[in-house]
C-alpha cells in the first residue's frame, strides 16, 4: 500500500483534494474511544498510555507489522538520569534556549566571531514553537519513566548515556539527555552496537500496549477524517483488500502517520534544499505524508518552514551528485564514519566548511559546491583520530564509558566490517598516496594535494585559521594508506508537518483547535525548522514524539485535569 490516498483530483496545491467515498463503498462501521493511526514510535506510546487510562483503544497500521522504533529517547529528569546524579544533570532553561537558537547560520557567525564563539550566546532562528519545546523540556521525564515503568516486566532497563566527553562537539555543546530502554538479551561485546535493542524494542511495545487493552488492526490505511461540526468523529480507513471501513472514535483521533519522506517528489516539492544535499533515503515503509494530507483536508494547516532530519551519511561513488533520483536505503547503505569531523574537501579539492559541526550543519552548505557532495579523507592512523574526536549519538564509535552500561559505541571490529563492506562495495577508495587518492575520488590532484598538505600544516600549529576548526579535531593526515569517500546526506524522515497547539490538538488557520483531532510525531510540526536536526540533543525526536503522543492522549482522555 504505498499512498493510501490515491485522489486523482488535485486542487493544484500538493496536498490534493479530499477524496469522496461513497457511503456505498464502506463496508464496516466500528467503535472506540480512542483511535490511533500509525504504529510507530508515536502511535505505539500512545497506545500503552489509552490502554493504561482503561478506555477502549484501537491503533490502525498501514504496514502489516508494527514499526520501528528507535531506542534513542531524549528526555530530562528522568529516574534513570536522577540515578547517575550530576553526570545527567541537565539545565532546563539553557537546553530550551539551545533549541530555539539551534539553526543559526553558524559557520558564517563563526568565520566572524572566531573559534571562540558559543552559538547559544546569539539569537537563532526562532522559527519553532516554544511553548512545545517547553512542553518536551516538561514532560518527557515523566513520559519515558512511565513507559519505563511498563515495560519493566519484560527486564527492560531505562539507562541514562551521560558520556559526552568534554561536552562539546567542535564549539556546540552536548547535553546528557540521551536515554535508552535496554532490551535485555542484547548483550554487546564485541557487537555493542549504538543500535542495541533497536529490532527488537517495538515487539515489546506491541505486547505492552495489547496487554493494556489496546486492539490493532493492520494493512489499514488512515484516508480521511470524519467530521461533524468541528469535531473529528473518526476516520475513513482503506483495508489492504481495497474496502473501506469507518471508524468513529468518542474521545478522539490521534493522527500517528510519521512524515512523507516515502515520497520524494514531495520531499523535493516541499523541500528542496533537503533535496539538493541528499544522496541517500531511508523510509519507514509507508510515510508518505497522509496524516499531513488528511489533517489538512479536515481543516488544519502545515507549518511552513521545511525541516528534514539529515545526517551526513549518503556515499556516493566517485563523481556521484546529490538529488533525485534519490536512492534509498537503510543502516548498512550509509556511512558511519561519515560524523566524524575528519578532513572534508569539495569537488575541487578545497575545505569549504569547519568539519567539527553536527551533521546537519556540514551538509547545508553543500548546498553551494559542485555536484552536491564533499570528499572526506582519513589515514591508517583512524583509529586514534576517532578515540579524539570521541563523537557522541549514534555516530559514536569508542564504547561508551556511562554506567550502568548503555552498550553505545560501536567499537573498532564493527566499524571495521562496516568500512570494508563500503571498499567492497566501492565507495570507500584506498591509496598509498594523497596523489593516488585524489585520482579514484576523482579530484583534481595539485589543489587536493595543496589543502592536505595547508591542513597536516595547520595541525602541527594547533590552529584552523582558514575555518576555525577546534584544535582537538584538527589532526595531521600523514600516515599511508589514505582513504576517502564522496559523501553527502542521507535523509532520515521528515520533520514539518501539521501545526498543533499546546495540548498536541491540531489547529486550524486562526489558531482554533479542532476539536477531538490530534497529532503526535514527525506528522506533527513545531519543533524544528531549517532542516536543523540538533543530534547533539541526542534522541530528541523521538524523546518529543513520544512525549506529545502521551500529552495528547492524556488531554482527550481528560487525565491531564487529575494530574
Ligand atoms: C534510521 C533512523 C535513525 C533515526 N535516528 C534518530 C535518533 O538518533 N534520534 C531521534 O530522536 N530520532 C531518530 N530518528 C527519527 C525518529 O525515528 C522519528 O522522528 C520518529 O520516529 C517519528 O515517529 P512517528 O511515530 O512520527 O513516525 P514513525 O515511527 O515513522 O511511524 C509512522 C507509522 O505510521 C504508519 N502510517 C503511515 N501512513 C499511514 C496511514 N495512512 N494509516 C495508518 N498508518 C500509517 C507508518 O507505516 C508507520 O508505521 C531516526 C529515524 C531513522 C529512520
Amino acid at each position: 500500500m504505498k499512498n493510501a490516498v490515491n485522489s486523482n483530483q488535485t486542487n493544484g496545491q500538493w496536498y490534493g483534494t479530499e477524496p469522496e467515498i461513497p457511503r456505498s463503498a464502506i463496508t464496516e462501521t466500528i467503535n472506540t474511544d480512542v483511535l490511533i493511526c500509525g504504529a510507530g514510535n508515536a502511535g505505539m506510546a500512545a497506545a500503552i498510555v489509552a490502554g493504561k487510562q482503561g478506555v477502549d483503544t484501537l491503533v490502525i497500521e498501514k504496514n502489516n507489522t508494527v514499526g520501528f522504533i528507535k531506542p534513542y529517547m531524549g528526555a530530562i529528569d528522568t529516574k534513570a538520569q536522577k540515578r547517575v546524579g550530576d553526570k545527567a544533570k541537565i539545565d532546563k532553561e539553557e537546553i530550551v534556549q539551545e533549541l530555539l537558537n539551534y539553526g543559526t547560520k553558524y559557520t558564517e557567525e563563526l568565520q566572524i566571531y572566531g573559534p571562540d564563539y558559543k552559538p547559544s550566546k546569539y539569537l537563532g532562528a526562532n522559527k519553532v514553537d516554544e511553548k512545545l519545546v517547553r512542553l518536551w523540556a516538561d514532560e518527557s521525564g515523566e513520559t519515558f519513566d512511565f513507559l519505563a515503568d511498563e515495560l519493566s516486566e519484560y527486564g527492560i532497563k531505562h539507562v541514562a548515556e551521560y558520556d559526552v566527553g568534554d561536552g562539546y562537539h567542535g564549539v556546540f555543546k552536548a547535553y546528557p539527555v540521551h536515554t535508552k530502554l535496554l532490551v535485555p538479551f542484547i548483550k554487546g561485546g564485541p557487537f555493542a552496537i549504538a543500535h542495541a535493542g533497536v529490532y527488537v524494542l517495538e515487539k515489546f511495545f506491541a505486547k505492552k500496549a495489547r496487554r493494556n487493552g489496546a486492539k490493532f488492526m493492520f494493512n489499514t490505511a488512515m484516508v480521511k477524517i470524519i467530521k461533524e461540526g468541528n469535531r473529528a468523529v473518526g476516520v475513513i480507513a482503506k483495508k489492504k483488500n481495497g474496502k473501506f471501513i469507518r471508524i468513529k472514535a468518542k474521545l478522539g483521533v490521534l493522527i500517528c502517520t510519521g512524515g512523507y519522506a516515502g515520497d520524494e517528489e514531495l520531499v523535493a516539492k516541499l523541500n528542496p534544499e533537503a533535496t539538493a544535499v541528499s544522496t541517500l533515503r531511508f523510509t519507514h515503509k509507508g510515510n508518505y505524508g497522509d496524516g499531513i494530507k488528511a489533517g489538512i483536508w479536515a481543516g488544519g494547516e502545515k507549518e511552513q518552514y521545511p525541516s528534514a532530519m539529515l545526517f551526513d551519511r549518503g556515499p556516493t561513488k566517485p563523481g556521484g551528485k546529490s538529488g533525485l533520483p534519490i536512492r534509498v536505503g537503510g543502516s548498512f547503505d550509509s556511512f558511519f564514519y561519515g560524523s566524524q569531523p575528519f578532513l572534508k574537501v569539495n569537488m575541487d579539492g578545497k575545505r569549504y566548511c569547519n568539519e567539527s559541526v553536527p551533521y546537519d550543519i556540514i551538509l547545508n552548505p553543500l548546498q553551494n559546491e559542485k555536484n552536491g557532495v564533499a570528499c572526506m579523507i582519513w589515514d591508517a592512523n583512524y583509529w586514534k583520530h576517532i578515540k579524539q574526536f570521541h563523537t557522541i549519538g549514534c555516530s559514536r564509535m569508542i564504547p561508551s564509558s556511562s554506567k550502568p552500561k548503555t552498550y553505545e559505541g560501536m567499537g573498532w571490529f564493527m566499524n571495521y566490517g562496516l568500512n570494508l563492506m563500503m571498499r567492497f562495495k566501492g565507495y570507500i577508495k584506498k591509496a598509498n598516496t594523497i596523489e593516488g587518492l585524489a585520482k579514484k575520488l576523482k579530484l583534481p590532484v595539485e589543489d587536493f594535494k595543496s589543502t592536505v598538505e595547508r591542513y597536516n600544516q595547520m595541525a602541527k600549529q594547533g590552529r584552523d585559521s582558514d575555518f576555525g576548526k577546534p584544535a582537538g579535531d584538527l589532526i595531521a593526515l600523514d600516515k599511508p594508506p589514505y582513504y576517502g569517500i564522496t559523501n553527502a546526506g542521507w535523509l532520515i524522515t521528515t520533520m514539518d508537518g501539521l501545526h498543533i497547539n499546546e495540548n498536541i490538538q491540531v489547529v486550524d488557520k486562526e489558531g482554533t483547535p479542532i476539536e477531538g483531532l490530534y497529532a503526535a510525531g514527525d506528522v506533527a510540526g513545531g519543533f524544528f525548522a531549517n532542516n536543523f536536526y540538533p543530534e547533539l540533543i541526542v534522541g530528541v525526536a523521538v524523546g518529543k514524539t513520544m512525549t506529545f503522543a502521551r500529552h495528547a492522549v492524556l488531554h482527550m482522555t481528560g487525565a491531564l485535569n487529575e494530574k
